[in-house]
């Protein structure tokens, strides 16, 4: 034992929308630094809002852990299927006197909020309900009774040392009329019931750090370190939101982006080891320490996102790019048939493309002999000079044994020499008939990926297309 290898963390989303990438930044946060001391790394949902929590947002949070491999030990728990617990638990601060029910009415506290604003201060619950002994009923919430005096000292991980003064903190309520725990409330009895010796989530909640101190204090719970980070913002330094991008990580899966792409740029956002900017998951378990991670917000960068994705892909083994590239090949109803043409196809682009998306929008060609010549190149390239040329070609291709890039190379070069041609004269020519475009893959490449059979068909149907044209 190292003594670290009880730490437990948890990721505790609340199902009301897709898992945003500020979540899976605290999420990973929170996962490494569970993997990073060999402890374990829970997920519980917090659905307790029924009117919000949704099942189809719990599978969509799950499905983007899965997909971006922060896998749990222990969960998914949720929130809602454990209310006798935490009712119990509001019980026992009633019967303790640390709690009392409330019977103010939302109108009354309304107006009480208005004219504290009006009166230029800070709104705040009067306790009207807290001496008077009320019972449960109907009508009633739970208060919390915050002692008025004193503060309150945050010792976060990544914030340092944060006091709050405890008469700024309301008399919260911990259970509302409808019998379900409210956020504050159900979040303590949670966390210290499954033993989570970090709690290491959003700043957004630095605010409710203290009051849920107290209830852990009032419930004779161990306090949690915590570890808030910082928020992601745009460039504008506004919350990172829609008008930023894409704010969903599974939107970025629907574009075409890697998972350990996401992983290390999300990583990299208010976190750093060294100058480094490439990590490997296993790389990032070893390093990972909530010391690194930076107190103020981090921008949102979209470009270093694509890079890292073009990195990743071209890292990535053809046998998975294959695998990856499926689903985006089925879209534009290419025939995904043929593993080994798949195989050469990724390979060839590998070096090229930035999202899967990309790649296969540039593979289009290979799957189409009757591609449309692009009208400029073919303008500028297809003349009836070339005829005699790609002839040769096709030709020379039959009777071609190396038929590798480099024995392609050495055929086409010996043939523009044979010819007193400069190689370029064959090879833009041959390019736009086999890729409908001047731009592609090298010629060698895109010869050796499509075939004999498939390149002499595409020539021929140039030359065809010449004789019509010219
Ligand atoms: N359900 C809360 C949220 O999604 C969890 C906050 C926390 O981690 O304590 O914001």
């Amino acid at each position: 034992m190292t003594g670290n290898e009880s730490v437990r963390t948890r990721f505790a989303p609340s199902p009301t929308g897709f898992l945003h990438i500020g979540g899976a930044r605290t999420a990973l946060f929170a996962w490494l630094y569970a993997r990073h001391h060999h402890g374990k790394f829970a997920l519980r949902i917090e659905d307790t809002d029924q009117l919000r929590s949704t099942e189809e947002s719990t599978r969509a949070i799950l499905d983007a852990m899965t997909w971006l491999g922060l896998n749990w030990d222990e969960g998914p728990f949720f929130q809602a299927e454990r209310v006798e617990i935490h009712r119990a638990m509001v019980q026992k601060l009633l019967d303790e006197e640390k709690a009392y029910c409330c019977v103010c009415t939302p109108e009354e506290l309304e107006e009480k909020r208005k004219s504290a604003l009006a009166g230029g201060r800070k709104p705040k619950y009067d306790g009207t309900c807290r001496n008077k002994n009320l019972s449960r009923s109907a009508n009633s919430v739970v208060r919390f009774r915050c002692p008025g005096e004193g503060t309150t000292t945050v010792r976060d991980l990544v914030k340092g040392v944060v006091t709050f003064n405890n008469e700024e903190l309301d008399d919260l309520i911990i259970e509302r009329r409808d019998g379900y725990p409210t956020y504050n409330f159900a979040v303590v009895v949670d966390d210290a019931q499954m033993d989570i010796t970090h709690v290491i989530r959003g700043d957004d909640h630095l605010n409710n750090t203290p009051r849920q101190i107290l209830l852990y204090e009032a419930l004779g719970y161990p306090v949690p370190q915590f570890a808030h980070v910082s928020m992601i913002m745009g460039s504008d330094k506004a919350r990172l939101s829609k008008r930023h991008g894409a704010t969903s990580v599974m939107t970025y899966k629907e574009m075409g982006y890697l998972p350990e792409a996401i992983i290390n740029y999300l990583v990299r956002l208010g976190w750093s080891y060294g100058d480094q900017e490439i990590f490997s998951l296993d790389e990032l378990i070893r390093v990972f320490t909530l010391e690194s991670v930076g107190k103020s917000a981090a921008v949102f960068n979209p470009e270093k996102l694509l890079w890292l994705n073009q990195h990743y892909i071209k890292e990535c083994s053809a046998e998975r790019l294959v695998q990856e590239t499926r689903i985006f090949w089925e879209s534009l109803k290419l025939d995904t048939s043929d593993q080994e043409f798949l195989l050469k196809i990724v390979t060839d682009l590998k070096p090229r493309a930035r999202t899967l998306v990309e790649l296969a929008e540039m593979s289009r060609f290979y799957f189409d002999d009757d591609l449309d010549y692009d009208e400029d190149a073919a303008g500028k390239f297809l003349k009836a000079e070339c005829a005699d040329h790609l002839a040769a070609v096709a030709e020379g291709i039959p009777l071609l044994q190396d038929y590798t890039k480099k024995g392609i190379e050495d055929f086409l070069r010996t043939m523009a020499g044979e010819r007193g041609i400069h190689l370029k004269v064959i090879a833009q020519p041959l390019r736009i008939s086999l890729t409908g475009k001047t731009v592609s893959p090298g010629i060698d490449e895109v010869m050796t990926t499509l075939g004999k059979d498939r390149v002499i068909k595409r020539i021929n149907r140039a030359i065809e297309y010449l004789k019509r044209n010219t």
